[in-house]
């Protein structure tokens, strides 16, 4: 992707102010909030529903997104440039893109040292705008998504196997990661995407655009999971934490047929845990007694973003179950183990990573049989800093989505 300044916009290149070096990126008014109500220029995001088969040209593409320049500040503007089509692009029209914990633990910091500006945002939703000259799998109009990844080495035993997540070369993640180029991946808080097409998920028309993009991640980081270690019928499954992942995680082990028991620190959510399929609610499970549940779940999968008491849950695993984690707390504060947490009834701790691009493709295919919807809050691009202050603070319900039509 070229990072690169459309040649109208007034350059003010700010990367060396920030500290971060001087690099393939030139960055324009970087104003909270400003200008981005007429981000979407002529191709609206109505315009491109209503009038879908007409190609946008082959780009490069004028972007604007919402980046992150520090740790401690709100999100600002960026305007950038998507790179033309290769052979085998689509370029997408964003419309929507869900608000992920991963996007703050990136903005914050949480992981590592980031390279800003960067857009974050891997849960997106938008139209086909154009196709490259080999493209097969979609055409303008086309409805589709795009998850945490945009390319991967494709010849690796984990890509052959289409596990793409596990490449052994390192896949390309969506934002904050180096392209096949030489440039940063920028993510889905933008106007516009140019994504390989082995990398772009199909949406159903029975799925709502705005719903879509919570699949691309939440949706399929815990379906994943779930199927590896066989839940379904007749299977008892702990969730911890019940936000963005945790339900769809609820609704998803539902559908699989499994018993779910959602292990809470918001007592307000109980209430929500049952609608949407929980037979059980543990709330505060620090402070509770728990001996009612010792030795009764099959599996349980922890979503819960920061570091948290884990040796009370284990005793909750039947022998020889899995606790499995995918929340990814920070780097800096490690969980804590203790020595007979998984002794005594020979338990496993293990961890995921959101999933490949055909398990996507097929936990979108299952949300649109069983009706799944995420949960979802739409807001403004102005409106992201806002929102992962919400989202840090338990308050989101369950899943914010930015509607990128609006400023
Ligand atoms: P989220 O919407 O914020 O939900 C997390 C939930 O965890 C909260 O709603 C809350 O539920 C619970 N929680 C417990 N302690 C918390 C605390 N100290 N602060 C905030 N919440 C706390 O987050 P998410 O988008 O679902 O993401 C969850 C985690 O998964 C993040 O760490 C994210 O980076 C990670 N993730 C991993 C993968 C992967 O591939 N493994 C993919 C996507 C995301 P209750 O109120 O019910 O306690
Ligand atoms: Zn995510
Ligand atoms: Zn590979």
């Amino acid at each position: 992707m070229k990072n690169q300044l459309t040649d109208k916009e007034p350059a003010v290149n700010n990367s060396e102010s920030l500290g971060i070096g001087r690099r393939d990126f030139f960055v324009t008014s970087a104003v909270v909030g400003a200008g981005v109500a007429g981000l979407l220029g002529p191709l609206s995001a109505q315009a491109a529903e209503t009038s879908p088969k007409k190609s946008l040209g082959q780009g490069p593409y004028p972007t604007e997104g919402m980046a992150v320049y520090s740790a401690t500040e709100p999100l600002k503007l960026l305007k950038f440039e998507r790179r033309a089509l290769g052979p085998k692009d689509v370029a997408i029209k964003l419309h929507y893109c869900g608000v992920c914990h991963s996007d703050i633990h990136h903005g914050h910091e949480d992981w590592r040292k980031e390279t800003f500006p960067l857009v974050p945002g891997h849960e997106l939703a938008g139209v086909v705008a154009a196709v490259g000259p080999s493209v097969n799998k979609f055409k303008v109009g086309d409805r589709v998504g795009v998850g945490c990844m945009v390319n991967s080495c494709r010849h690796c035993s984990m890509c052959a196997a289409g596990m793409e997540q596990y490449c052994e070369n390192g896949a390309i993640f969506t934002y904050g990661a180096k392209d096949r180029d030489g440039t940063m991946t920028q993510g889905g808080y933008s106007t516009f995407n140019v994504v390989d097409e082995d990398f772009v998920i199909r949406v159903p028309n029975s799925i709502d655009l705005a719903e879509a993009g919570p699949l691309m991640c939440a949706g399929i980081t815990v379906y994943s999971p779930l199927r590896h270690w066989g839940v379904g019928p007749g299977k008892k499954v702990g969730i911890v934490g019940l936000g963005g992942l945790g339900h769809m995680a609820v609704k998803i082990a539902t559908a699989m047929g499994a018993a779910v028991t959602v292990i809470t620190t918001s007592q307000n959510k109980a209430g929500d845990a049952r609608k949407f399929g929980a037979k059980d609610v543990i709330v505060n499970p620090d402070s509770a007694d728990l001996s009612k549940y010792k030795r009764s779940l099959d599996f349980i999968l922890d979503t819960a973003p920061y570091k948290h008491k884990l040796d009370k849950l284990f005793p909750l695993l039947k022998q020889e179950a899995t606790f499995c984690m995918v929340g990814a707390g920070r780097v800096a504060e490690p969980y804590e183990i203790g020595p007979f947490a998984l002794l005594l009834a020979r338990n496993s701790y293990a961890g995921s990573q959101i999933g490949g691009i055909r398990e996507t493709q097929e936990l979108v295919d299952f949300c649109a049989l069983h009706k799944i919807r995420p949960e979802i809050t739409k807001i403004s691009m102005n409106g992201i800093s806002d929102a992962w202050d919400k989202v840090v603070a338990k308050k989101a319900r369950y899943r914010y989505v930015i509607d990128i039509a609006t400023g």
